[in-house]
């Protein structure tokens, strides 16, 4: 039903300026006129006296109308709903002892209203917008990324992006102290290979040619070192068009460093005193530095992960030998094929009941994916070991070694899973996690300690089975390790690269690496990868030829800026610290992006759709395509 519109209410403002935000009033404020402009965050009517929270990003003010003061102001204030915007003019005064709210800036105040000006009505939002709910659960997220300029009122989104705002500031002062250049690079380039699908815009100038949406600015920056730059950074957008499953925006935005002349060393340092910086500023705690590092084999057999989360404990162990001969033939042929046994000791959980163990083996095997879950558990009694598989399968001995190995006993279960690498370390992996959150020791975002770790000697290359042929780790601009130079044609498995990942609380929120400055390598690389020298040439011909001409070694690191402001932030989800992001459909429900475009921008575009047949077009759209096809 359509509202009424309240448009007799609206005056014009006669208050000038606002003298104060609505965060700004204190005790000492005491009898200064006032004019203060915002949006009703609430309404109490006290027969006789109407109190409304003005509310701005500053914050919120008790504003108070009496008839007493102005009877056309009390009368109008009667009226107003949540979300008009208005102005008042007034007189700050304490409140009444009981009446002080301890949990607001301005909660010794308040300001007596003696005019007022309503500048504008809301109808009735389509969700409570109110400070006094930081958080909205219960609205459906489309709901309030439709309507995102109403969500934006909410003061815990508005910190997110104050944090965020905050974050650049600091970063560019870190950079720009150092001697560091921020180069804007394009955003209408040609595809770089960074593993995921390119978002492509059509030329009109060059019909049947597309631009390609940078996945990131790697070449350029590369190229910015071949032109003598010495140290770029740059805060820039970034897109990749890949399946949103879990939490990923097609655009994202990333703080980009490259450095001539530069050491991993170098690179680890740099980035351990923005972080330094960045913890200082933003959170007010110290960090300390350096940070671990650990290989990337180490974390793989440790924690099953690239990206381990090394707030709590829960490692894998390999328990092969002591099953290698305990007649169970499932373990026995995994190991004869080259797998692995892996345990995990879960202290205390010894006496898990049956049907949570019965859970946990479902989740495993249907979540998870993996085959079957043996355990073993030692009740806190001390009576004897019970397992999950008949003593005629494998007799307990056996359960027995490999707890002995990992250090089990009274009171603790262990898990055991067995499989081919990686696909076993990576279901341990997950396992480990999934215990992590049952048994709460991951904290949840924003607190407990933070910790950081270093991924290093990643392999180059891994082989992709579903392509049939070798792809990078991290991208094909990555050096390998000099040392390892020479395995590159015929074990190229066994190469490391000279790369690195930053990880923070399971989260990976950096990765780069020392790159290939030569044209030599840079074609083996392209070799390895079956990318053939014309193909090579005609899509990285610019690099190529670019390391001609006197390319200094290099090397650099990306990190992910809304990943960073997320955990920062302690949100949850990347959405809540960007301003306007796409849902988990990539679209953005309040412009309606992607949408239809005119069949006139087609044609001058060159463009005919040829859509699924479950697509339906709009008909102006759908009749161009019918005269295409
Ligand atoms: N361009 C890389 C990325 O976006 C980062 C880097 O190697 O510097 O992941």
């Amino acid at each position: 039903m359509a509202e009424q519109p309240r448009a007799d209410l609206i005056s014009p403002d006669t208050h000038g300026p606002r003298s104060h935000t609505c965060g700004d009033l204190r005790a000492d404020h005491e009898d200064a006129e006032v004019t203060l402009k915002g949006w009703v965050d609430t309404r109490r009517d006290h027969g006789g006296l109407i109190f409304i929270d003005l509310r701005d990003r500053y914050g919120l003010t008790q504003v108070v109308f009496s008839p007493q003061d102005n009877e056309a102001a009390y009368e109008a204030a009667g009226r107003l709903r949540r979300e008009d915007v208005i102005s008042v003019r007034g007189t700050v005064r304490p409140r009444g002892d009981e009446m002080v709210n301890p949990d607001l800036s301005t909660g010794q105040i308040e300001v007596k209203v003696q005019e007022l000006n309503v500048l504008n009505t809301a109808e009735t939002p389509p969700f409570l917008v109110s400070a006094h709910e930081e958080r909205q659960m219960d609205t459906s997220e489309d709901v309030r990324l439709k309507h995102r300029y109403l969500d934006l009122r909410r003061p815990a989104l508005q910190d997110n992006l104050v944090l965020r705002h905050d974050l650049y500031q600091t970063t560019r002062h870190y950079f720009d102290e150092k001697d560091f250049v921020e180069v804007e690079t394009p955003v209408l380039m040609k595809s770089t290979p960074e593993g995921a699908r390119d978002f492509l815009v059509p030329s009109r100038l060059q019909p049947g040619r597309f631009y390609a949406l940078p996945q990131s600015p790697q070449t350029y920056k590369q190229l910015l070192m071949v032109g003598g730059m010495d140290r770029y950074f740059q805060i820039v957008k970034c897109f990749r068009d890949e399946d949103l499953r879990a939490d990923r925006q097609p655009e994202f935005t990333q703080i980009d460093v490259e450095m001539t002349f530069a050491t991993e060393e170098q690179v680890y340092d740099l980035t351990e005193g923005l972080m330094a910086d960045l913890w200082a500023d933003l959170e007010g705690t110290d960090l300390e530095t350096p940070f671990p590092r650990m290989s990337y084999d180490d974390a793989l057999r440790t924690y099953g992960t690239d990206k381990p989360d090394l707030r709590f404990g829960l490692e894998l162990n390999d328990v092969s030998d002591a099953f290698a001969d305990s007649g169970f033939r499932v373990f026995e042929s995994i190991v004869d094929d080259g797998g692995h046994i892996l345990a995990i000791r879960v202290p205390d959980a010894g006496d898990t009941g049956r049907a949570a163990m019965d859970r946990l083996e479902e989740h495993v095997t249907e979540e998870i994916g993996a085959a079957g879950l043996i355990y073993f558990q030692f009740p806190s009694d001390g009576s004897d070991m019970e397992q999950n598989l008949s003593t005629d399968a494998m007799p307990k001995e056996y359960g027995r070694a490999a707890a002995d190995q990992i250090g089990a006993g009274t009171g603790d279960l262990m898990l055991v899973l067995a499989g081919q690498a990686p696909t076993v370390y990576h279901q341990a992996g997950q396992l480990r996690l999934h215990l992590g959150e049952k048994l709460n020791l991951r904290p949840d975002p924003g607190e407990g300690p933070d910790r950081f770790v270093w991924i290093t000697d990643f392999p180059l290359v891994e082989y992709d089975d579903e392509a049939g042929r070798y792809v990078s780790m991290h991208h094909p601009f990555t050096a390998p390790k000099p040392e390892h130079l020479d395995r590159l044609e015929d074990n190229p498995e066994d190469v490391e690269a000279r790369a690195y990942d930053l990880v923070l609380n399971g989260n990976e929120i950096g990765g780069g690496s020392i790159r290939i400055h030569n044209r030599e390598t840079q074609e083996q690389m392209f070799d390895l990868l079956g990318i053939d020298r014309d193909e090579a040439q005609e899509r990285f011909g610019f690099l190529l030829d670019a390391f001609r001409h006197g390319a200094p070694p290099h090397g650099g690191i990306a990190l992910g800026l809304d990943r960073l402001v997320m955990l920062l932030a302690g949100a949850n989800s990347l959405r809540d610290v960007i301003a306007f992001p796409k849902n988990q459909s990539g679209q953005e429900p309040m412009v309606k992006s992607p949408d239809w475009v005119d069949p006139e921008q087609l044609e001058a575009l060159h463009l005919q759709l040829d859509l699924p047949p479950d697509v339906e077009p709009p008909a102006q759209v759908a009749r161009r395509s019918r005269l295409a096809t």
